[in-house]
């Protein structure tokens, strides 16, 4: 840091703006991979009141990544069932976030406070990572070669930065975004919602979380660790903030379901929620992520994941091109990768909404009817819940597509079973992988049967070896595929993949196709 004409530079490989969940998952992923990164927040901590209650599986593989998921899981409850009751409180569907192909826990619930800081003391873990608070960013700007960000600190400080990327993770009111006028696409949902967090020794009926879709009241609950729980209210046309905030209005909302007298309120607000996406996520060398690049209804406890998706999706093609391993073309396949998702999954948390928020008894006797029927069948409930899952697949972006090294798995997340390895520990498969690169060989070994070119061309990529064995075969040093849910997933493609550091597909291949495999991924990475 240097002090020029009374202003104080700061300089970095890349500059987050936002010390959100969003912005403090990209600051460890950052640290992971050994980047020079600064982060800048306005404000004096981590944020004290929950927003966002559920954490799905690939924000606990991103935290795997992150080498911090065995402590933040356990300020979480992980997997659990989710009803759908009418009016009557009958449930009318049914769904478990329990055991994923992905990992331990489709959905986890959390305490956000307890979390951003467990995030905050991860990004301690690294020397070249620096957590600012009470910097306050006033203007963004950029030129060919870097970014910059310039503000004043709580005590009057003027500060600029300078990095060679700015990643905006300030939340829905972007200043990235503003400056950069990037528009938003999309519209506020109308219905308005109280939300609130209480702490309730008293109810503890075993049920994770329940929408109550009665046309009366919409509402849900949804429970957390250390008895924490959240409560949400649909209010109707013509009902007011001030009304709903009042405490003896929540006690007559609450009483139906405990005692209110036994709960402790830690936050109460009213929201409108958005359902909105940037057009554009990269702007030259500035980059948006989190709310600052979309808002979505909480009816699918989608808003934060997609924010952590787009961490892990730019934080290792940063890492990449700010250490001369990749091309700057790749930072363009962000967009293309990310925005197409978020759409989608926002879809998908408004077709949530529209079956809990009817209000029309009419509409909601037609609904219950419907679900009720669907949920009697394990096939029509199958299909119920598959509509309501976007899985995840890239359909176009930064992986092999054509030619040798494309697989139908190609843009694919792989699965996650537990694996054994030769000293008979048994654990989620990411536990055993490298952060970078992984040459994984299913049922195949990429050191003893790849040749010296394929090998080269892997050192080039920084891929490490892993071999899997089958669950019947001899195994060697390999990891033990022990459930079979790796061969599974291969199924009659060939076995050797390359996974990107992110865990998605980048190409599969034959051991004879291997370097033409590669060669051609590198292709798209490098030029
Ligand atoms: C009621 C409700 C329920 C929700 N439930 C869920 C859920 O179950 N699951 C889920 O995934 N999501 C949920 N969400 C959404 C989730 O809360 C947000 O998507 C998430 O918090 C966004 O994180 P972020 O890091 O992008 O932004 P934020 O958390 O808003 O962080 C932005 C940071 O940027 C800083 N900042 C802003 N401007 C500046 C500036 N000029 N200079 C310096 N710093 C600045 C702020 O101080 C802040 O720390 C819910 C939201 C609501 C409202």
């Amino acid at each position: 840091m240097q002090e020029t004409n009374m202003v104080r530079q700061l300089e970095a490989e890349i500059i987050i703006k936002g010390a959100g969940p969003v912005g403090l998952s990209m600051a460890n992923l950052l640290g992971v991979y050994g980047v020079r990164t600064l982060v800048l927040d306005q404000n004096a901590t981590t944020v004290e009141e929950p927003r966002a209650i559920g954490l799905d599986v690939e924000s606990g593989r991103a935290l795997q990544t992150m080498g911090l998921e065995e402590k933040t899981s356990a300020e979480m409850i992980q997997g659990f069932s989710i009803d759908y009751l009418n009016a009557k409180g009958r449930v009318i569907m049914n769904a478990e976030v329990g055991a994923s192909p992905y990992g331990p826990a489709q959905m986890s619930s959390f305490i956000q406070p307890i979390f951003e800081q467990q995030l905050l003391e991860g990004t301690e873990r690294f020397d070249h990572v620096t957590v600012a608070f009470n910097h306050r960013v006033d203007e963004i700007s950029q030129t060919n070669g870097e970014a910059m960000a310039s503000g004043t600190t709580s005590d009057g400080e003027k500060f600029e930065a300078r990095a060679q990327y700015l990643v905006g993770c300030g939340g829905g009111k972007s200043l990235v975004r503003r400056t950069s006028n990037v528009s938003m696409e999309g519209f506020s949902n109308p219905e308005a919602w109280l939300v609130i967090d209480t702490i309730d020794p008293g109810l503890d009926d075993g049920v994770g979380c329940r929408f109550f879709c009665d046309p009366v009241r919409p509402a849900m609950t949804m429970k957390k660790k250390h008895m924490h729980r959240r409560w949400e209210w649909m209010l109707h046309e013509g009902e007011t903030e001030e009304e709903f905030l009042d405490q003896d209005r929540i006690n007559e909302l609450l009483a139906p379901h405990t005692d209110p007298s036994q709960v402790t309120m830690l936050r109460k607000c009213v929201y409108n929620f958005n359902s909105i996406v940037a057009e554009q996520y990269k702007i030259g060398r500035l980059f948006l992520a989190g709310d600052a690049a979309h808002m979505m209804p909480p009816f699918a406890g989608q808003g934060m994941n997609s924010g952590i998706r787009d961490a892990v999706n730019l934080s290792w093609k940063l890492a990449a091109v700010v250490q001369d391993n990749a091309s700057p073309h790749i930072l363009d396949t962000y967009q293309t990768e990310r925005r197409d998702h978020v759409v989608k999954l926002t879809k998908v948390a408004n077709r949530l909404g529209s079956i809990i928020m009817p209000t029309s008894k009419v509409k909601a006797w037609v609904r219950d009817l419907f679900l009720s029927t669907v949920n009697t069948l394990e096939f029509t409930r199958n299909i119920l819940r598959r509509s309501f899952f976007v899985i995840p697949k890239l359909e176009d972006g930064l992986f092999v597509w054509e030619g040798p090294g494309a697989s139908p798995h190609s843009g694919e997340m792989i699965v996650q079973p537990k694996v054994e390895d030769a000293n008979g520990k048994c654990a989620y498969m990411d536990e055993f992988l490298p952060s970078g690169f992984v040459l994984m060989g299913i049922g195949a070994d990429p050191e003893a049967d790849l040749n010296s070119e394929a090998r080269s061309l892997c050192a080039e990529l920084g891929a490490e070896f892993v071999s899997i064995a089958p669950k019947a075969g001899a195994r060697g040093s390999a990891l033990k595929d022990v459930t079979g849910a790796l061969t599974e997933w291969r199924g009659a493609c060939p076995p050797f993949v390359l996974l990107r550091p992110d865990r998605f597909t980048a190409a599969m291949f034959d051991a004879e196709d291997a370097a033409a495999s590669l060669k051609n991924f590198i292709g798209l990475y490098k030029s």
